[in-house]
């Protein structure tokens, strides 16, 4: 070995050890003849001093050292001398009297400095990604996505799951994204597809007995790069034969409560994890994946709002729509400018518009404020209505109501942003908070306004709920529920599963209302309905995202900072400068022509 320790995990009890160190140089002090440079590995800095009267030779190289250059040291640990403690690092009660340095390598000035925080570009860091990745946060977000891995598998095969690789080129299975596609060289004109998640295969090894499989698994969705997302990301992959949607539920509790107890101990979580119902969480938080740090609970006063004289109200209520708000508890002092701040947050998420009432005073109501906007909202109202909206809304004084009106599903979405941006703004989003749900009995069908179709709402192999009977040109479809579950936290959805169809002519069915051909069921599907006929057993699974997880374990903004190689938004590799342009021969070999005319 070219080192005895490492850097990082030097004490006081280290002292007057002999140690050879190897690592990156990172910041140099000069102090009368003097030198203390830091010297870095994955394990952390150790401050290393060279002494002109103790070490000449050392103290003449290291004065040529530069930032990230490669060296090897040996020295002895010492205590560092009283007062020069520095309580920030954990090496920070000792430093390593330097006898000798070797080069190992030179390094060109990096683009940025390698340290705790970067202020440097994100594109920059991506181009330079490898020596991004070597500062500490980087390496410490590698290394906990490491442990929740491991925590994963361990937790797995103590259960006696087996973990199974599928294949990465394989036809289309529908997720509801666009495919990436790999052209066939042997089979000119065919393409396999990317996997945007291992649906089928997983459901197929429950066919064959595997019982209880898992894999960490490379997904790939050829999608537009909306907030925070990639185009391949990683999931664990689970499914279980003989379970029911209680069996998957507590299993994958378990396995987040443990994993992130052993993980991250000081995160503060919440247990057990709550199970509400789609609706429930529509109807309360407006969205199917709330943030429950916070309540903002929702309530439709519908009933009460068609006793105003408020134009917007009454039509909306009319066409079929919906009042709905919450309150803001203790905000009734918000100034106009912050109204209108909110106002604009509304429109931005497209609202036609935001009501707010604030009651001040002791009583729940005493006064109206924003007396112009009442009044032009027809909304100025007897005393007696606005006590009978607080008592519905369960507010009181010094408290503001906030109120949207529309027509579902936008009007959720409106509500759903302005609760997010109001638990934001009071800070109620304690990062170190998780706060857990799991989201059960989706419905099984979305209405696709667009295409005018039926989609389903995970994906056609979730079952229906039982005792439900639907027709192909059913009317009510939207009302039908599923054993589709999600797991969400701090208002993103981290694990979606459902318990399958197992059965063919139930999936035929399904397929049908989904709007497929026989000749379509039968060419994109033949394998899965036909395996449904050879002895399938009841199953159902889940995959949790691993890179979203780990984001929120690490505090991290962004996925990206908790993937290796990750691409941009517009997805590109800006390391590997991917995708690029491939030239004629290659494209000659795959039977492709390119009608590309840009360059
Ligand atoms: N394959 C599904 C997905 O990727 C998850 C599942 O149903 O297990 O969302």
């Amino acid at each position: 070995m070219l080192r005895s320790a490492n850097c990082g995990s030097l004490r006081s009890e280290n002292t007057d050890d002999q140690v050879t160190l190897a690592g990156w140089i990172g910041r140099r002090r000069d102090h009368g003849g003097i030198i203390f440079l830091d010297l870095r590995d994955r394990s952390g800095i150790v401050q290393i001093v060279f002494n002109p009267e103790t070490a000449s030779e050392a103290t003449r190289i290291a004065e040529e050292l530069r930032p990230e250059w490669v060296v090897q040291v040996k020295g002895t640990v010492s205590l560092r001398p009283d007062g020069s403690e520095n309580p920030v690092i954990a090496t920070g009660n000792i430093e390593v009297m330097a006898s000798e340095v070797t080069v190992m390598n030179r390094s060109l000035t990096p683009p940025f400095y390698i340290e705790e925080d970067s202020e440097a570009d994100e594109s920059l860091r991506l181009r330079y990604r490898y020596l991004d990745l070597r500062r500490p946060p980087m390496l410490r977000n590698l290394s906990l996505r490491h442990e929740v891995v491991k925590y994963i598998r361990n937790f797995l095969n103590d259960r006696n799951f087996l973990e199974v690789e599928t294949p990465i080129l394989i036809k289309s299975t529908p997720e509801g994204a666009r495919d990436f596609l790999v052209p066939s060289r042997m089979q000119p004109g065919s393409f396999y597809a990317l996997p945007q998640s291992p649906q089928q295969m997983k459901q197929l090894l429950m066919v064959s007995g595997v019982e209880r499989y898992y894999q960490i698994a490379r997904c790939f969705r050829d999608e537009d790069l909306r907030a925070d997302r990639q185009l391949e990301f990683t999931q664990l992959d689970l499914e279980m034969s003989f379970v029911e949607e209680e069996d998957i539920l507590n299993l994958t509790e378990d396995l987040y409560t443990g994993m992130i107890e052993s993980v991250t101990p000081d995160k503060a979580l919440r247990k057990p994890f709550p199970r509400i119902t789609h609706k429930e969480a529509m109807d309360r938080y407006a969205s199917d994946k709330p943030d429950l740090r916070f309540g903002l609970e929702m309530t439709d006063i519908s009933e009460l709002a068609t006793e105003t004289e408020f134009r917007v109200f009454l039509s909306t209520i009319e066409g079929g729509g919906q009042i709905k708000g919450f309150v803001v508890p203790g905000q009734a002092q918000f100034v106009t400018g912050q109204v209108k701040e909110l106002e604009e947050t509304a429109k931005a998420a497209g609202a036609g518009g935001l009501v707010h009432i604030r009651y001040r005073g002791i009583k729940p109501v005493v006064q109206l404020t924003g007396e112009e906007i009442l009044e032009s909202a027809g909304l100025r109202m007897p005393p007696e209505w606005h006590q009978r909206l607080c008592d519905k809304m369960g507010a009181g004084p010094g408290d503001m109501i906030l109120l949207m009106a529309g027509h579902q599903p936008r009007l959720n979405h409106w509500l759903s942003s302005m609760r997010t941006h109001i638990g934001t703004l009071l800070e109620l989003t304690d990062p170190n908070e998780l706060a857990f749900a799991f989201v059960t009995s989706f419905p099984l069908f979305d209405w696709n306004d667009d295409a005018k179709r039926w989609d389903s709402s995970h994906h056609p192999f979730t079952s229906p709920a039982d005792g439900q009977e639907f027709d192909l040109d059913g009317e009510d479809l939207g009302a039908i529920t599923s054993k589709a579950y999600d797991l969400v936290c701090n208002g993103s959805e981290l694990a979606s599963g459902s318990i399958r169809i197992h059965n063919r002519q139930l999936q035929e069915k399904i397929f049908g209302i989904l709007g497929h051909s026989k000749e379509e069921i039968e060419s994109q599907f033949g394998q899965i309905l036909e395996a449904f006929e050879y002895g399938a057993p009841p199953h159902g699974g889940i995959a949790p995202g691993i890179d979203r997880l780990v984001a929120i374990l690490c505090d991290s903004p962004s996925i990206r900072d908790v993937i290796a190689f990750p691409k941009t938004q517009s997805g590109s590799d800006l390391l590997f400068d991917a995708p690029s342009r491939i030239d004629q021969k290659q494209l000659e070999e795959l039977s492709l022509e390119s009608t590309y005319e840009g360059e």
